[in-house]
């Protein structure tokens, strides 16, 4: 059976570029009816935080990628030490002493000679005794897989075939000098016995994925379905990653975008399928193709979630946004004819408020020096509220006739001495809503 995961590290909120990921896997789940997993990677205790848990939570069910299991790491410690033991035993795990420095002066050196910076494996060499009186002097050492030194080769479900030198890659470290266990390890543990089938994670995990299908085969388990998507850039090509912390989702959320707009560009952008508004999860999942996304960066621009963001507004009915329309203060009996009105006319449901306002309160009037005898004629004119439908055009007819002004001479004018703007909705819509004309003095 498919079964995916999403696996943040509670170090911090999720972002746009965490999305991506989430929502791929989430799909892919749903596409086949399979199993979606939310894994918590908390193995770091000193950075993982129970208050970025919750956020992850909120935010995903947010967007309404719903999980059908969730996984914390931290809770599975006794499963990766089990692991580790079985990779000492085959001896394919070895402790290594070098402090960051020494190894940094061994990187440097390498690089100077035109080497790859690939760890020496000096460790390997170091006898019983050695390594007691290294331990002693420096407390306890990393611990890093041997890998085999041989090509490691996949079919990556977006970068196609992939082969790696082993030889390229330094020996990983699984476990740091203090004990923690170190994602690597414990993803291919929690994947293999989770019966993961596909893991889809971001470009920048290429190497690892070559690490870790030697300790997934190391460990007789079997290698899932791999897939790298590209890294998410700014609209210029420029990195994201500075940016990232004002592109969490819950900042996104704050600026009133839709969730379904942030779904709807994050499952095609960056594939050959055109981007669309898609009317559910469902319909995103089935049409949903990981190989029409292609390696180059994806250029990501938070300007292009407005636009979607008024498209899903403007069809949505009244009883989706019911609680957003009271919020802003718009009476029972109102809110399906304000609703109609402004929907056309908000970027987010944060403007309904304004909107409001000015229906309640009246506009400052914006009125041009040479129109002001006009809208004091035609203001005469206006007949006492309420007003419906009809009144906007029997108005502007009566004004008409009496003022000889026609077309945008005589319109113009008047909708901005009602709502102070020079566009707008639909003004015979609009004037059965304005509880104050101001204009009117
Ligand atoms: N916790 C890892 C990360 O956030 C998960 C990577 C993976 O999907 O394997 O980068």
């Amino acid at each position: 059976m498919t079964t995916t995961r999403f696996a943040p590290s509670p170090t911090g909120y999720i972002h746009i570029g965490n999305l991506r990921t989430a929502l791929f896997n989430f799909l892919i789940a749903r596409k086949a009816g399979g199993t979606f997993i939310l894994r918590i990677d908390d193995t770091d205790q000193e950075r993982s935080r129970q208050e970025y848990i919750d956020g992850i939570m909120e935010d995903l069910e947010w967007l309404g990628l719903t999980w059908d299991r969730i996984e914390y790491q931290s809770k599975r410690m006794e499963r990766y030490l089990e692991a580790a033991d079985k990779l000492r035993d085959m001896g394919r795990f070895y402790e290594a002493f070098e402090t960051p420095v020494e190894l940094d002066l061994k990187r440097k050196k390498q690089l100077n000679m035109g080497k790859p910076p690939v760890y020496d494996r000096a460790a390997l060499a170091l006898s019983d005794d050695e390594k007691a009186r290294l331990r002693e002097e420096r407390g306890p050492g990393v611990w890093r897989f041997k890998l085999d030194q041989h090509r490691i080769n996949w079919q990556d479900g977006i970068l196609g075939e992939i082969s790696i030198d082993a030889a390229s890659v330094s020996d990983p470290v699984l476990i740091r000098a203090d004990g923690q266990m170190l994602y690597t390890l414990a993803s291919v543990v929690d994947d293999t016995e989770m019966g993961v089938t596909h893991v889809v994670r971001g470009s920048d995990h290429v190497t690892n994925t070559a690490t870790q299908i030697q300790i997934i085969e190391a460990l007789g388990g079997t290698v899932p379905g791999f897939a790298h998507h590209s890294l998410l850039t700014g609209p210029q090509g420029e990195a994201l990653s500075k940016r990232l912390g004002v592109l969490s989702i819950r900042d996104l959320r704050a600026q009133g975008l839709e969730p379904m707009a942030l779904l709807s560009l994050m499952a095609r952008l960056g594939s050959s399928q055109p981007v669309e508004v898609a009317s559910s999860i469902e319909e995103l999942a089935e049409n949903f193709d990981l190989s029409t996304f292609g390696s180059a960066p994806t250029k990501f621009d938070e300007k292009d979630l407005l636009p979607l963001t008024a498209h899903i507004l403007q069809h949505r009915p009244l009883a989706d946004v019911a609680e957003a329309v009271a919020a802003a203060g718009v009476p029972e009996d109102k809110a399906e004819a304000f609703w109609m009105v402004v929907r056309d006319n908000i970027a987010t449901l944060k403007d309904l408020p304004g909107w409001w306002q000015l229906f309640r309160d009246g506009a400052e009037p914006l009125i041009d020096e040479e129109d002001r005898d006009f809208i004091a004629e035609a203001m005469a004119l206006l007949p006492d509220g309420p007003h419906d439908e009809t009144t906007w055009g029997t108005w502007t007819k009566a004004v008409k006739e009496q003022t000889g002004r026609k077309g945008r001479g005589l319109f113009m004018p008047l909708r901005k001495a009602v709502t102070g703007m020079d566009h707008g909705p639909d003004m015979s819509q609009v004037l059965p809503l304005m509880q104050v004309i101001r204009a009117r003095g």
